[in-house]
């Protein structure tokens, strides 16, 4: 298989230049410009480079990574818009589009946040999540990263300006494609995405959060932690159980003197399981401890799993415990429930019905 030239850097393509002959170091700007600005899909496409230099191109590099096979509307008004890619070696990836309702202090705006994958399916394991469900086939490229971007701006008016790696995948898992991945996309001749713009979420993956606090890119970080104590923790992500609180609470201070910016905490609230009273106390402490601010989010029902939604009076009483302890908390409801967006839910359906068929 080819590689993209979306995950080359200007260096990489500028040393393939130099092997492949005298090649003028302005045509390294001319390839980048079609690849990322005008975005085509051909090398024919490239027309202000030589026939030659398109064949030698053509020979060596593909340009897309990833291909949209479907698209999934959601219908609640939030206008959020799933798509599922198809990979070269057939794997499917999904990415979600969801533009901002109303911007800060009530006022339209515009803003569109696109939630990225990072591997295909997850090894985690999460027992909530349908990513977990279905095992890890592989880590996705740095271009098959970069290639969801780009395929989201295709398909939008607008101008994608926040990514969220909170789809398929741990991202941390993939520091070796994440890492030059985020140096593509906040490179202002490139993508130009601000790293402030982009929010990388773990379930706890101590080594690689290291790598990310210590990688030069200032990225905003989300945690899953989803319980309070080692015990409910354990319960419902495997992953603690190699990396407990007591290994993931020092890393995350060591984030916070690294980068200086506020981790947010996700909270999933699943009733009977995470949501008690103690809990929400012991979360409280915890992100006092991280200077952290908190995500509620009630459970979003996943076909094939147990778990269901705590009523909305307990989810408020919850909350409520957090903002007693003058905690930042905020009560998110995932847009797109009706178009399975939480992550790997539509790349679960798929391969339930092609099983079926
Ligand atoms: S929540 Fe994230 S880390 Fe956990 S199984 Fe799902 S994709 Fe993997």
């Amino acid at each position: 298989m080819k590689p993209s030239l979306l995950g080359c850097t200007r260096e990489q393509i500028a040393d393939f230049l130099r092997r492949h002959g005298d090649v003028p170091a302005f045509r390294v700007t001319q390839i980048l410009d079609w690849v990322w600005k005008k975005r085509v899909t051909d090398f024919e496409q490239m027309s202000n480079l030589p026939p030659a230099l398109r064949d030698e191109l053509a020979g060596n590099f593909c340009l897309r990574p990833l291909e949209v096979q479907e698209m999934h509307h959601s219908q609640s008004g939030s206008h959020t818009r799933k798509f599922l890619s198809r990979l070269t070696d057939g794997e499917l990836v999904e990415s979600v589009i969801i533009p901002a309702a109303v911007g800060r202090g009530g006022a339209h705006s515009d803003r569109i946040t696109l939630c990225v994958s990072s591997q295909v399916g997850c090894a985690f394991g999460c027992r909530f999540c349908a990513s977990g469900m279905l095992g890890f086939r592989r880590n996705l490229s740095t271009a098959e990263i970069i290639g969801q971007i780009l395929a989201a701006q295709d398909l939008t008016p607008g101008r994608i300006d926040n990514l969220v790696f909170m789809g398929m995948g741990e991202p941390l898992a993939n520091t070796d494609q994440l890492l030059p991945a985020l140096r593509l996309i906040t490179d202002p001749s490139l993508l130009g995405i601000g790293a402030r713009h982009i929010t990388v979420s773990t379930s706890g993956h101590v080594p690689g959060l290291r790598l990310l606090a210590s990688c030069g890119v200032p990225v905003r970080l989300a945690v899953s932690l989803h319980g309070a104590s080692d015990e409910v923790r354990s319960q419902i992500m495997p992953v603690n159980r190699k990396w407990p609180l007591a290994q993931l609470l020092p890393a995350l201070e060591q984030w916070n003197r690294t980068t200086k910016h506020m981790i947010t905490l996700e909270y999933i609230l699943i009733s009977g399981v995470n949501d008690s009273l103690d809990q929400a106390e012991l979360l409280a402490s915890l992100a006092h401890r991280l200077n952290a601010k908190v995500n509620l989010i009630p459970y979003n029902t996943v076909q094939g799993l147990p778990w269901t939604r705590p009523s909305e009076a307990h989810c408020r009483d919850f909350c409520h415990r957090l903002l007693i302890h003058k905690i930042p908390v905020t009560m998110r409801y995932e847009k797109g429930h009706d178009i399975n967006a939480a992550c790997g839910q539509l790349r679960l359906r798929r391969s339930t019905e092609q099983h079926d068929e």
